[in-house]
């Protein structure tokens, strides 16, 4: 389906839009997939887990049998904490780069692991470059693994993977990649990017409710990731070597979640899968993007980094612009947004990933134009101060 065919059917039961990066907007059939309850045991539940792992393995593009996945239980920083455990050896080191909120949880997830890891800090806004990782590769030949974030869903910048995996390969290492808002939307294609594994979650971009996560990796690499492990619960080994001899999940499943999936993953395909639902979020981006700018407002990011999965931009300087009132307005009008995480200045986030299409999104423009409206806010251009700090990213 054309992404701008027909608009999508409003959310029913009187659902705002979740204009946030997951949990985000599902389709209605995903949520009547959860209306029937199986045994975790049962043959018909097995076959579901193991459809949904093939159809994730296809997704990353392997055709050759050398990926597999190992699906976790929990939201998807319990699958990073189980990637990062099983993948890297007790002895190994990790150079995490971070440009935002999830790199620093994935180098917070390195400090409890208590295995060495280092950090290339870009600050919230600027992308890691293969340069500078090819550089701190150089200067420690500790390092083993690098792990990077695909898009960093705290400013909605998209890094520059491709050129990372270059920068890791050409010098013998090895590549993890927390591509959890990405997956699905964004190409990872094992034959165009180089990994070992990268993890995403079920209430991504591929619009599943939350309950679960899911690596997909080198089939060899886990099979020499046995005991390395420090958790009984996150060992992605230890689950994959149970589900591959019972077809079962090793602990309780959350079963209505993965039926769920299963759903959301038949709406992917039939979309026309990851280019697709790539260019459909791209359209919502840039119809929102537009529609925003048009009344006033600006974004924190230039276009070049904007990634198709959120945007942030900045609050207006109007003394009559207050976010919680215009969170409040906005959620009347059908939508939930997100407020922002820069540091300097003032800043919400909108995000253009979900059950949902370029109709929405101008309905979204139409909703902030009407609550700039309600509160006398006459201009939603941005303090001086946050020109200021764009400028400072100006590369
Ligand atoms: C959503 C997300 C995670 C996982 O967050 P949870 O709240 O644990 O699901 C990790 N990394 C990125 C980049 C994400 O967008």
């Amino acid at each position: 389906m054309p992404a701008s065919a027909a608009p999508f059917p409003a959310p029913r039961l009187g659902e705002p839009y979740l204009l946030t990066p997951g949990p985000l907007t599902t389709a209605f059939s995903t949520k009547e997939a959860m209306l029937k309850d199986w045994g975790s045991w049962d043959a018909d539940f097995r076959a579901m887990t193991k459809s949904i792992c093939d159809q994730l393995v296809a997704l990353a593009g392997d055709t050759r049998g050398e990926f597999v996945c190992v699906p976790m239980q929990g939201s998807g920083s319990f699958s990073v904490e189980a990637m990062l455990g099983t993948f890297v050896a007790r002895d190994g080191k990790v150079l995490v780069l971070a440009n935002g909120a999830y790199g620093l949880r994935a180098a917070e997830t390195m400090r409890y692991l208590g295995r060495a890891h280092t950090l290339i800090d870009k600050g919230d806004y600027m992308p890691p470059r293969g340069d500078e990782v090819g550089a701190a590769l150089d200067a420690d030949p500790g390092i083993t693994h690098v792990i990077a974030i695909h898009c960093e869903t705290s400013s909605g910048i998209l890094n520059p993977v491709a050129e990372i995996s270059e920068a890791v390969y050409a010098r013998g290492r090895k590549l993890l990649i927390d591509s959890m808002s990405a997956f699905g939307a964004i190409d990872l294609d094992v034959n165009r990017i180089r990994y070992e594994a990268m993890v995403s979650s079920a209430n991504k971009c591929i619009e599943g409710v939350p309950g679960f996560g899911f690596v997909v990796a080198r089939r060899s690499e886990l099979e020499a990731a046995k005991g390395n492990s420090h958790s009984l619960a996150l060992d992605l080994h230890a689950q994959w070597a149970y589900m591959e001899k019972t077809g079962q999940w090793r602990y309780t499943p959350p079963t209505h979640v993965v039926a769920a999936f299963l759903e959301a993953l038949r709406l992917h395909a039939e979309e026309g899968g990851v280019a697709a639902r790539g260019a459909r979020y791209v359209r919502n981006r840039d119809v929102m993007v537009e529609g925003m700018r048009a009344i006033g407002f600006e974004t924190l990011l230039k276009d070049r980094w904007l990634s198709p999965i959120i945007v942030t931009f900045f609050c207006p300087a109007d003394p009559n612009f207050v976010f919680a009132r215009f969170y409040e307005l906005m959620k009347a009008k059908g939508f939930i947004i997100y407020p922002g995480k820069l540091t300097v200045v003032d800043s919400f986030r909108i995000g253009c990933i979900g059950r949902m299409d370029e109709h929405v999104m101008r309905k979204v423009v139409q909703a902030a134009k009407e609550a700039l409206a309600e509160m006398g806010v006459a201009s939603a251009a941005p303090p001086e101060a946050a020109i200021a700090e764009r400028a400072k990213l100006a590369a």
